[in-house]
């Protein structure tokens, strides 16, 4: 499964925000198997919301998109995604009974908008907050607030899978540029294992594959030949 991940929110392209939401799906997709493909951070605007989610649900099997989803007037996540499809946004009733029912609130005291969202979808309650997210075809719409769209997301997690990459990591104390050589031999030798070069104090070899076997094969072949850092640690 190839996924691409879509935040939305002016604060987040200012700087205002860290974009954690991206990298903890990132994250978490990845540990299910899914190949994500391509993350967005985009403005809170209706036409760019629209164009990212169609193009992307084009492309990829899921596309998850967090952040502005609220009543407020730069909450315009709704909307794009309703345009995405071509279809309006109208209030949803299953969504304002569950916040009645479940959330304390009053028909009354919910704030206009809460619970508008495009027609036909699947509504995801909010279990950590206020405003409800949905599924619509391959698209998921979580909240931006991280612990919403963290519980919100687990309660769809089984629907994201793929085939589990096996990781394994080499650190080599020597300069990048002279590992050259041996990530050219080890890709060779390995061709269905990724190579990953991140340095840092020293240089961290990311080896993954989808046969962990395999991978650790490639890391013992690795380790052999390249200098260890002076204390090597994961
Ligand atoms: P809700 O209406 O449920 O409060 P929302 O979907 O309207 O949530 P936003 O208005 O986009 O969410 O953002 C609310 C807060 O969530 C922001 O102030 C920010 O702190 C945080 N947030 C939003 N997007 C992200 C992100 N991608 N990574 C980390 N934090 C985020
Ligand atoms: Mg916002």
């Amino acid at each position: 499964m190839q996924a691409a991940v879509v935040t939305v929110g002016d604060e987040l392209l200012s700087g205002d925000t860290e974009n954690t939401n991206a990298t903890w799906l990132c994250r978490e997709l990845t540990d299910r198997g899914v190949d994500v493909q391509r993350v967005f951070t985009i403005p809170d605007d209706v036409g760019d919301i629209a164009q990212v989610v169609n193009e992307s649900r084009a492309k990829y099997d899921a596309v998850l998109v967090t952040g502005g989803l609220g009543p407020t007037h730069d909450d315009l996540t709704m909307e794009g995604v309703a345009a995405a499809f071509g279809r309006d946004v109208e209030q949803n009733e299953e969504a304002a009974r569950w916040l009645t029912e479940h959330g304390g609130y009053a028909a009354g005291d919910l704030v206009a908008g809460t619970t508008h969202l495009p027609v036909g979808v699947r509504v995801l309650h909010n279990e950590a907050g206020v405003a409800p997210g949905c599924v619509l075809e391959s698209v998921y719409v979580f909240p931006g607030v991280p612990t919403e769209m963290k519980a919100m997301f687990a309660k769809v997690a089984d629907e994201f899978d793929g085939e589990v990459q096996h990781v394994e990591f080499v650190h080599a104390g020597e300069p990048e540029s002279k590992l050259v050589d041996r990530f050219a031999e080890l890709r060779e030798r390995f061709d269905d294992v990724q190579v990953g070069s991140y340095p840092g104090e020293h240089v961290r070899v990311k080896l993954s594959g989808p046969d962990a076997s395999v991978v650790a094969d490639a890391a013992d072949w690795l380790r052999e030949r390249v200098d260890p850092p002076e204390e090597a640690s994961d």
